[in-house]
Order: C-alpha cells, then sequence, then structure tokens
C-alpha cells in the first residue's frame, strides 16, 4: 500500500492553521515509508513497538524525533531511553520511576505524556482522575522525567457524541492541571488526542497533537 502523500499534504495544512503538532504513526510499517514522510518534511514519528522502534532509530535520520505512544513495560524502559523524544503512554509511578532511573544513566531529562483512561472499553490503559493527582504529587523527587502534558485515547464508537465528551473529559482535566504542567516543565504544555478517525474532532476540543496512522499509511497488516 503506497503512502498518502496527498492526505498527508491535507492534513499538514489543516493542523498548521490549529498549531497542532502531527506525530506519523509508522508502526508495523517498513523503513522506506517512513522516509517518504521524511523527505516532505515529516520529523515527528510515533512507534508502538520498543524492538521495533529500536531498529528504525538506528537504520532511519537522526534527525527524526521518535515518539512512543504504545503501553510500555518497565524493563524495555532501558531500550529507547537514550533517545526517545516523548513518551505518550505513561501510566504508573513504578513506570516514571524506571523512566527516571534510565534518564539518569543516560544523563538526560526524558519528556512524558501521562495517560489518561477516558474511553469506556476496559482493555485500553490509564489513569483515573485521583491516580493523576496523586502522580502529580510524587513528581518533585523525579528530577531527570518532565510531565509535559496529557493523552488519551476515545472509545472506538460510532457514537460521536460519547466520543466528544470522552475528548471534552480529557481537555477538562488538562486546563486543571495546565499550570502546574507548565510550571514543572517550563514548556507549552502537551495534550495528545485524536487519531485517524476521530482527529477533526479531537482538535475542535482542544488537542495540540494529534497521532494518525492509517490515513497517511494505509491499514496496518499485523501478519507482516
Ligand atoms: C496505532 C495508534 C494510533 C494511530 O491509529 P490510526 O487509527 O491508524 O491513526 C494512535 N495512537 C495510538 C496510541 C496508537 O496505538
Amino acid at each position: 500500500m503506497p503512502v498518502n502523500t496527498i492526505a498527508y499534504q491535507h492534513i499538514v495544512k489543516e493542523l498548521d492553521n490549529t498549531k497542532t503538532c502531527l506525530v506519523a504513526v509508522s508502526k508495523t510499517k517498513p523503513n522506506e515509508d517512513l522516509l517518504e514522510l521524511y523527505q516532505l518534511g515529516q520529523r515527528d514519528f510515533g512507534e508502538n513497538y520498543v524492538q521495533e522502534l529500536v531498529d528504525k532509530a538506528a537504520a532511519l535520520p537522526k534527525d527524526i524525533r521518535w515518539h512512543f505512544i504504545g503501553h510500555l513495560q518497565s524493563n524495555k524502559v532501558k531500550y529507547i531511553a537514550p533517545f526517545v523524544h516523548l513518551i505518550h503512554g505513561v501510566d504508573s509511578l513504578k513506570l516514571l520511576q524506571e523512566i527516571n532511573k534510565q534518564a539518569i544513566k543516560n544523563n538526560r531529562v526524558i519528556d512524558c505524556l501521562l495517560q489518561i483512561h477516558i474511553a469506556e472499553e476496559e482493555s485500553k490503559f490509564g489513569l483515573d482522575e485521583r491516580e493523576l493527582e496523586e502522580i502529580i504529587t510524587q513528581m518533585d523527587q523525579l528530577f531527570n522525567v518532565r510531565i509535559c502534558g496529557l493523552m488519551g485515547m476515545a472509545s472506538f464508537s460510532e457514537d460521536q457524541m460519547k466520543v466528544r465528551n470522552e475528548f471534552k473529559y480529557l481537555n477538562s482535566l488538562f486546563t486543571k492541571n495546565t499550570s502546574w504542567i507548565l510550571e514543572h516543565s517550563e514548556k507549552e504544555p502537551v495534550l495528545s488526542m485524536g487519531m485517524s478517525g476521530d482527529y477533526a474532532m479531537a482538535i475542535e476540543e482542544g488537542s495540540k497533537m494529534v497521532r494518525i496512522g492509517s490515513l497517511l499509511f494505509g491499514a496496518r497488516n499485523y501478519t507482516n
């Protein structure tokens, strides 16, 4: 399946209007496909699998900003700690402590987003509001991780109102915590929400970073 460069140009223009960052989600896709977008100027790429991310980062241009968007296991943090640009799916203090430890080993600060559980599906990872507040109180001890914002995934649902309400809820938690995030990270706070099927709505509801895969690279074939 060829890379949809027309969709890419269209989305870039659309996002430029609202100053939204595009993370091109390239999981399961070959290096040639990533390079095709790289040549059009894309620098932010998102991957879900640690080994795949490590292999791609070694093979592809060094100025790519690699986003880890999957569910990260503590024992695998060490493989991506030297170079990862932003870890989106952080959902426990234990994981943050491990990221902090590996960041120290690499003499750097690693940027992270806390994942909030907003979908109704049980299988989706993430913190609830109480767990979020709890983690925030612990952050003054982890000097080598920087919480830059929040991330969430809405339900896979035809019900547009339901999806919109989930984005609204995430944005309300984000708004509640932006002053803390700004103070802690000293960067413009990031709200990462929206994928191929719902990114336009996510932007309407305040997203500052969308993660788009299949619209750019075509459907994924997991048997490859
Ligand atoms: C795969 C994935 C995406 C991209 O999904 P598409 O529907 O293909 O755009 C976005 N975010 C996360 C966390 C993903 O795992």
